[in-house]
C-alpha cells in the first residue's frame, strides 16, 4: 500500500513475493525512516488459521510511525492486509503446533532526495516466512551479556519505536556478547548503566518465587505484545504481578541469596526463553540450576495454549481469518 502526501493511502495490492527496486537516493537509505512490526498467525486445531493480536500490532505501528514522522497506516487496514496475506499464504501456516506464519509488516520512505526531513511518499509492505518451532530440541536457558558499554536507546530517543535504527544501533554489542561467548545482549539504561531495559529483542521478566516483576516502560525500551499479554496471563493464574525497576545489582544479589527464582525473556519470535546465566563487567552469574523455571514454562504453556488453541481464548486475542 502507498502513501503519498495529498493523496494519502492507495494502491493496496497483492502481489509475488519479488524484489524492489530502489534509487540510489531514496531518503531511506539515508536516513532510516523505516519502522515494521512482527506478528504470527498460529494453525487452530480445527485446521482454520488465526493471528495472534493483530491491533496491538497496528496500534504499535500506529505509535512508531508518530515517532518517526510517518503517515499513520488505519488499525483496520493494517488487519485487512495481514488476513489478505495469510489467506493468500494459508497452505504455508504449519499445520499445527507452535510453528507458526511470521508476519513481517514495514513501511518506509520512497522518496528520493537529500534533504534531512519527513519524506512526503511511503510503501506499506507485508512478508511473510513460515517460522518452525524456537526450541526444536526443547527450551534452553540462554546466557546474557549485560552491556555497559553501548545503549541502544535514551530517553527522548526511538526506543520505545520498533524503528530500524534502534536495531542498527544494538549490533555492535551483540557481536560484543557473541565474543565473551554469550547468546544475547541486555541493555541497561542511558544514563546510570544500571537499571534492567531489556535484552536484543524480546523483554525481560525476573519472578521471586509467587512474584513477578518485569522492568517498567520508560520510553527507551519496547512495550512488547507478549509482555503486555503476560502480564494478563500470569495474574489469570494467581501470581503477584508488577513493573518497576531492576537493578544489575539487585539481579546480581537477589541470584545470589536465592529470592529471585527464575529470569526469562519474552517476544513474538520464541515466545519465552529462560535465562540461564549471566556475564557483565560486574561479574558473572548463573540464574536457577541451569534449567527452565517452573513458572517460566507453566507461563509459556498458558500463552503458546492460547495461540495454538488448546486452550480457551478467554481475552479474546486470537483474531480469525474471515
Ligand atoms: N524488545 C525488542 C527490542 C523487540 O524487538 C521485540 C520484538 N518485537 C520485543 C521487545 C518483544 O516484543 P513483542 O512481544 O511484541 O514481540
Amino acid at each position: 500500500i502507498k502513501w503519498t502526501e495529498g493523496l494519502g493511502w492507495h494502491e493496496a495490492q497483492l502481489v509475488p513475493y519479488a524484489p524492489l527496486s530502489i534509487d540510489p537516493a531514496n531518503m531511506t537509505l539515508h536516513y532510516a525512516q523505516t519502522i515494521f512490526e512482527g506478528a504470527k498467525a498460529y494453525r487452530q486445531p480445527d485446521g482454520s488459521v488465526a493471528i495472534f493480536r493483530p491491533d496491538e500490532n497496528a496500534k504499535r505501528f500506529q505509535a512508531s510511525a508518530r515517532r518517526l514522522a510517518m503517515p499513520e497506516l488505519p488499525v483496520e487496514t493494517f488487519i485487512a492486509a495481514c488476513d489478505a496475506l495469510v489467506k493468500q499464504d494459508k497452505a504455508w501456516v504449519p499445520g499445527s503446533g507452535e510453528a507458526s506464519l511470521y508476519l513481517r509488516p514495514f513501511m518506509f520512505a520512497t522518496e528520493v532526495g537529500l534533504g534531512v526531513r519527513p519524506a512526503n511518499e511511503y510503501l506499506f509492505v507485508i512478508i511473510a516466512s513460515p517460522a518452525g518451532a524456537y526450541f526444536p530440541g526443547g527450551v534452553k536457558p540462554v546466557s546474557v551479556w549485560l552491556c555497559e558499554e553501548y545503549v541502544r536507546a535514551a530517553p527522548g530517543g526511538t526506543g520505545a519505536a520498533k524503528a530500524g535504527g534502534n536495531y542498527a544501533a544494538s549490533l555492535v554489542a551483540q557481536a560484543q556478547a557473541a565474543e565473551k561467548g554469550c547468546d544475547q545482549v541486555v541493555w541497561l539504561d542511558a544514563y546510570e548503566r544500571r537499571w534492567i531495559e531489556e535484552m536484543g529483542g524480546m523483554n525481560l521478566y525476573f519472578v521471586y518465587g509467587n512474584r513477578i516483576m518485569t522492568p517498567e516502560l520508560t520510553g527507551s525500551l519496547l512495550p512488547g505484545i507478549t509482555r503486555a499479554s503476560l502480564m494478563r496471563i500470569a495474574e489469570d493464574l494467581g501470581y503477584e504481578v508488577s513493573e518497576g525497576r531492576i537493578s544489575v545489582d539487585d539481579w546480581r544479589d537477589s541470584a545470589a541469596d536465592g529470592t529471585l527464582t527464575e529470569v526469562f525473556a519474552c517476544g513474538t519470535a520464541a515466545v519465552i526463553t529462560p535465562v540461564g546465566s549471566v556475564k557483565s563487567a560486574r561479574g558473572d552469574w548463573a540464574v536457577g540450576d541451569g534449567r527452565p523455571g517452573e513458572v517460566t514454562m507453566k507461563l509459556r504453556k498458558a500463552l503458546l495454549d492460547i495461540q495454538t488453541g488448546a486452550a480457551e481464548d478467554t481475552h479474546g486475542w486470537m483474531h480469525p481469518l474471515g
